[in-house]
């Protein structure tokens, strides 16, 4: 295993970097004031940089428009972008999307390619997955309500989804539903490209989350589903393969969502460590002279790191072996790198004291929607008890 960064790679990072700071810190004032919809014309601009300077889709190969990075770099490149809530989107490899490429370049017919695949890709729309829904449990993806039923050519789609994630201004929606209710438990379900403005794809309202509802990509939509008709020929894979697609999709997107959080802990650590020596607690007193704080940073560096080199490891072991193989190591990352982003952001926010909960930094919004980190693409709970059930197994 090496994780040494080869010179051409460490160049792309310093530019991602810079570009972060130059090019978007400087917008995050505007998204945390006065929310996405008045940031994305701004957005959309440093797009066009970014494609220039070929730093486009870091997690897609180059025959299809990308940077062609392995798991592992496009897991240090987003470190880099994850420094800023607006990276992501930045560089075109934003949840849900960046899942849904790598969905449809695996599974899509040429006529699908054509119609979702390349436009996504271009960044000229944007996508969302429905398959959480409200009245099933999420924990539990093998249970749900949503069907699919076939009528002629079509299928008749009824149900609700919730934390459809940029359902607000996108063009279409992987939506899971039942297909043969008397399968397997885990071969009932398929996806299905449902365009957002064919009748019956409903969109009722997007979610309050922590204070706000938000607007366009950054906005959970809550969708019904009523008597919503698409050709068979938008079914994405094979009829029942829904839930295997599913787990497929998630593997590397874990990896994606971990370097991502890494990226802020890196954020709020810098952050943390420039206001305790320019604070001073007395007329020739830093912060930083305190243990209290001393400690706060050591503890946190210790963390950062560690969670780092286990997001590297399961990259790597996915570049290798592949995703079956770093099963474990995925879901040991899910958790523990979302708790030490959780930790260290409190940290941070907490040395500042009141200027911590302002929206003058990004430490505020990063503990409020960050939150989040230890329920979406699996919670903590589920990720403990799946990956402990198959160390168990190793000893029984
Ligand atoms: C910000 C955000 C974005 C999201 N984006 C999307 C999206 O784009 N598309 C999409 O389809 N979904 C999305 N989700 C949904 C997310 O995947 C689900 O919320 C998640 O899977 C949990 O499902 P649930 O909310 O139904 O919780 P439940 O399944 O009802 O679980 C409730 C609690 O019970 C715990 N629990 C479950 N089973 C056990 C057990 N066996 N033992 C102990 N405890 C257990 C869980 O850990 C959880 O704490 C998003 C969620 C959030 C918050």
């Amino acid at each position: 295993m090496d994780f040494s960064i080869p010179d051409e790679l460490q160049v792309v990072l310093k530019k991602a970097r810079e570009f972060v700071e130059q090019e978007l810190y400087p917008l995050e004032p505007i998204f945390f004031e006065q929310g996405f919809a008045t940031v994305e014309p701004e957005l959309h601009k440093k797009r066009a940089k970014v494609k220039q300077m070929g730093m486009w889709l870091p997690q897609i190969e180059r025959e299809h428009g990308g940077m062609g990075l392995s798991l592992l770099e496009h897991g240090l490149f987003s470190a880099e972008i994850g420094r800023t809530p607006l990276g992501n989107f930045a560089f075109n490899c934003q949840a849900p999307d960046s899942g849904n490429m790598e969905l449809l370049l695996q599974y899509a017919s040429p006529e699908q390619q054509e119609k979702y695949l390349k436009p996504l890709l271009n960044g000229d729309i944007r996508s969302c997955f429905g398959m959480t829904e409200p009245d099933f449990p999420g924990s539990n993806p093998v249970w749900m309500g949503t069907t699919a039923v076939k009528d002629g050519d079509d299928y008749v789609l009824n149900g609700r989804k919730w934390w459809t994630t940029g359902g607000d201004g996108a063009t279409f929606c992987v939506v899971m539903a039942v297909t043969d209710p008397n399968a397997p438990p885990h071969f009932r379900a398929s996806q299905i490209l449902v365009p957002t403005d064919t009748p019956g794809f409903i969109i009722e309202t997007t979610t309050p989350f922590m204070g706000h509802r938000g607007e366009s990509w950054a906005s959970h939509s809550e969708v019904r589903l009523d008597n919503c008709r698409v050709p068979q020929a938008n079914r994405l894979g094979p009829e029942g393969a829904g839930f295997l697609m599913a787990q497929e999709r998630l593997g590397p997107g874990r990896i994606h969502h971990c370097m991502r959080w890494i990226g802020v802990c890196e954020r709020a650590f810098d952050l943390m460590c420039q206001y305790a020596v320019k604070r001073d607690i007395s007329p020739d007193r830093p912060l930083a002279s305190k243990q209290f704080i001393q400690g706060w940073i050591a503890e946190s560096r210790a963390e950062i790191d560690a969670a780092r080199l286990m997001v590297l490891h399961a990259a790597w072991v996915i570049d290798n072996h592949g995703a079956k193989a770093a099963r474990d190591d995925i879901s040991l990352i899910k958790f523990t790198v979302a708790n030490t982003m959780m930790r260290v952001v409190d940290r941070a926010l907490q040395a500042h004291g009141g200027l911590g909960v302002t929206d003058y930094t990004p430490l505020a919004m990063f503990y409020r929607m960050e939150r989040a980190a230890r329920i979406y693409d699996g919670t903590d709970e589920v990720h403990k008890l799946s990956v402990a059930k198959r160390i168990l197994q190793r000893y029984a």
